[in-house]
């Protein structure tokens, strides 16, 4: 997207997107309650009514004083929409600078960007912007607030360590401690000693604000009028929260959840519903669960708009769940956990904790890094509970029992210390950080995991025998936006003659979810005979490149796309994506060739970036890695799921549910293992497999 294509339509203050829309309302249902005391105010009112406003003054104070603001409040108290609009008020970026505010997730630097702008009256695009991986709008003259992933500041530090071009960095979030979180930290210690104007807001809904204001303080002395740093506590307004435990555990919760939230809907009195499950596909198959209940609710009954929230649905589509609730409807949002913590949707009475939520888990012995389902913390639980309170008194439902929730741990340890690390140390190397195992790191990651790190990098031939950046090879993967496998395998295509078709499939591995899957039915058989047409021997990676060269075949015609159960959004998004790849691979000078038919070429080269995934099939029936001898099995969304299973295998992903399954396959040949990386199979390829 770029700044001249998003813009939104022109909004006078006070016709926001909390507005009711009056089209919508149903004239019969006259009498129900309006939950948002404030819907009717215009924006600058609804601004002035945040509980932040009455501390507007003391933040400019205090950014005057301190270097380093460290501001904890509750989620929704307005840390993050209006602390950018207050220093600008107040007159920071005068001097030209910028005021950057870096979130952990995609979906909340988009969707603050959006309501920032509609606050301020201006387009999308210029004053107020955003900038996230593979999608900029802003304009680099005009904008002052700019909203932005984490690793977009850490890209743009590679080419301004200092961050000249800021005046104040606001580091959202902080609580999620995100890998990113944790570097920029480190890297920002260092930037603040050299940059006295330098302002840091470090913001968090929950987080241990005495641990971080220590880390920041540059106060050497004992003499606490000395401090560079310091804490302030914004009071949210909560409202109480009934908690509710199942009495058995339930077997299945996407059921529960589905079954909870029609009674909810059946029984409670109005009010909108949020639901938590773990990832984009359950919460599809929940979705189309309650809108078939809602097909069959009959008579005056008030109705049900069912909403999906997660990070890979597009952008419009992510707006919605914003949007104020026309009377007459409950609104019912089912998200992943990016509704916990990262947006707050207005409206929410009731609360649905599935219990569980999916992260990474890197396990050094074994050096997979799999996608987990895990139950949640104790703080998570309390946080989704606590988002039922922010209008009026809400209820939470935890589908586990209260013993349950008694065993869980308090806490999600940060991501630093329980994923793979590659890429985190490229980038620290990248900007000129040598000793990557002495680095500052707020909460320091096993050095197993470092260690694991260095070498996986050592065997991309992205770090040399002393550790420091390889050129061309290492310097150009720190600067791509992947993970380091990826890279490798696009810096190595114009070598193999096929760096189109690399992009295209990379830029459709960013998009999770290309085939639609219904639920159940004739149309679920319809679709997997659809995707059977795409589907080729070499498995997954390939398959996603007929289907793309498909697309383009008929001109992204969303006709076509519905008839083959494609997911038109995400092909464009992919195709977007792609632009943007090719882009990235001119600024590198490398050329763009097709291997046309090709396809072993194409194989090959993304072996030579993959290849520190590989599997191979045990006698026993099963996969195991060759590094760390793990157990793995082909996800059932595999094309070669239903195939003979080949000897060996190359993965993107682990996900683990029940068993550890690899997505997205590669069907390879041991001998190109052997041949392409030489150093990391020389010992385990002679071996009998
Ligand atoms: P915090 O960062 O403290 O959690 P925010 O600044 O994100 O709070 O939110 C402040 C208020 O603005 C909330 O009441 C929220 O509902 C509203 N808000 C935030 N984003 C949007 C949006 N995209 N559309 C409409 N309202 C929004
Ligand atoms: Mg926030």
């Amino acid at each position: 997207m770029t700044a001249s294509t998003s813009k939104p339509k022109f909004l006078k203050p006070g016709e926001g997107t909390w507005q009711e829309d009056k089209s919508e309302i149903d004239p019969n249902n006259a009498t129900t309650f309006v939950y948002n005391p404030h819907v009717s105010l215009s924006l600058v009112q609804q601004r002035q009514r945040l509980p932040i406003y009455t501390n507007r003054n003391h933040i400019l104070y205090l950014l005057e004083r301190f270097q380093t603001l460290v501001l904890v409040g509750e989620t929704g108290s307005g840390k993050s929409t209006q602390i950018p609009q207050y220093l600008l008020e107040a007159g920071w970026g005068k001097d030209g600078k910028i005021i950057g505010i870096t979130e952990p997730r995609r979906v909340a630097a988009t969707t603050l960007a959006s309501r920032v702008a509609e606050e301020r009256n201006c387009f999308l695009g210029q004053e107020v912007g955003y900038s996230i991986r593979f999608d900029d709008c802003f304009d680099p003259d005009l904008t002052k607030i700019k909203y932005m992933t984490e690793g977009i500041l850490l890209m743009e530090m590679m080419a301004d360590p200092l961050l000249r071009k800021y005046c104040v960095i606001m580091l959202d979030e902080v609580h999620e401690q995100t890998l990113f979180t944790d570097i920029i930290m480190g890297l920002l210690k260092k930037i603040l000693r050299k940059q006295k104007r330098l302002r840091i807001v470090v913001s968090s809904a929950t987080v241990d604000a005495e641990q971080i204001k220590n880390f920041f303080n540059q106060n050497s002395t004992n003499d606490p009028s000395k401090d560079t740093a310091v804490i302030m506590s914004v009071e949210g307004r909560l409202y109480p929260v009934d908690v509710f435990y199942i009495k058995e555990p339930v077997p299945d919760y996407i059921k529960a959840v589905v079954d909870t939230a029609m009674s909810i809907h059946l029984k409670e009195t109005p009010g909108d519903i949020l639901a938590f499950l773990t990832g984009h596909k359950e919460v599809d198959q929940a979705v189309s669960l309650l809108k078939e209940h809602s097909d069959r609710i009959k008579g005056d009954k008030m109705k049900m708009l069912v909403l999906p929230m997660y990070g890979s649905l597009p952008n419009s589509e992510q707006l919605k769940v914003f949007r104020y609730t026309p009377r007459g409807l409950r609104k019912i949002v089912i998200a992943t956990n990016i509704a916990e913590t990262s947006i707050t949707i207005p409206g929410i009475v009731y609360v649905i904790d599935c219990g569980f939520m999916k992260i990474r888990w890197f396990n050094p012995e074994t050096h997979t890094d799999t996608l987990v389902v895990v139950p949640v913390s104790q703080a998570s639980a309390e946080q989704r509970a606590g988002r039922a309170g922010r209008i009026r008194s809400g209820k939470a439902y935890r589908l586990y029992t209260e013993s349950d929730f008694e065993k869980l741990a308090p806490a999600t340890p940060p991501e630093m210390q329980r994923t793979e690390l590659s890429m985190a140390v490229l980038q620290l190397k990248a900007l000129g950080i040598d000793n990557v195992l002495r680095f500052n790191f707020p909460s320091p990651p096993p050095a197993k995991n470092l260690l694991s790190a260095l070498e996986l990098l050592f065997a991309l031939d992205a770090l040399d025998k002393e550790g420091q950046l390889t050129k061309p090879v290492g310097v150009t993967i720190a600067e791509f936006p992947m993970s380091p496998l990826f890279s490798k395998a696009l810096v190595m295509s114009p070598e193999f003659g096929c760096s189109e078709e690399i992009i295209t499939i990379l830029a459709m591995l960013q998009v999770q979810n290309i085939f639609v899957s219904p639920a159940g039915g004739q149309k679920a058989i319809q679709a997997r005979v659809a995707k059977r047409k795409f589907e080729v021997a070499e498995g997954d990676l390939l398959t996603l490149l007929n289907v793309y060269n498909a697309y383009v075949k008929h001109r992204g015609d969303p006709n076509w796309c519905h008839e083959h159960f494609l997911n038109h959004k995400g092909l464009k998004r992919a195709s977007e994506i792609r632009q943007r790849m090719v882009s990235l691979l001119k600024k590198f000078k490398l050329a763009f060739v097709s291997a046309k038919r090709d396809t072993t070429s194409i194989c090959r080269c993304l072996t030579s970036g993959l290849f520190p995934n590989a599997a191979y099939l045990h006698y026993s029936g099963v996969y195991k890695t060759v590094r760390g001898d793990q157990d793995l099995y082909i996800h059932p969304t595999s094309v070669l799921y239903n195939l003979e299973q080949p000897p060996w295998v190359l993965f993107c992903e682990v996900l683990y549910t029940n068993k550890a399954y690899m997505r997205d396959l590669l069907v390879v040949d041991p001998k190109w293992l052997e041949e392409l990386a030489p150093h990391f199979y020389h010992r385990t390829t002679d071996k009998d497999h």
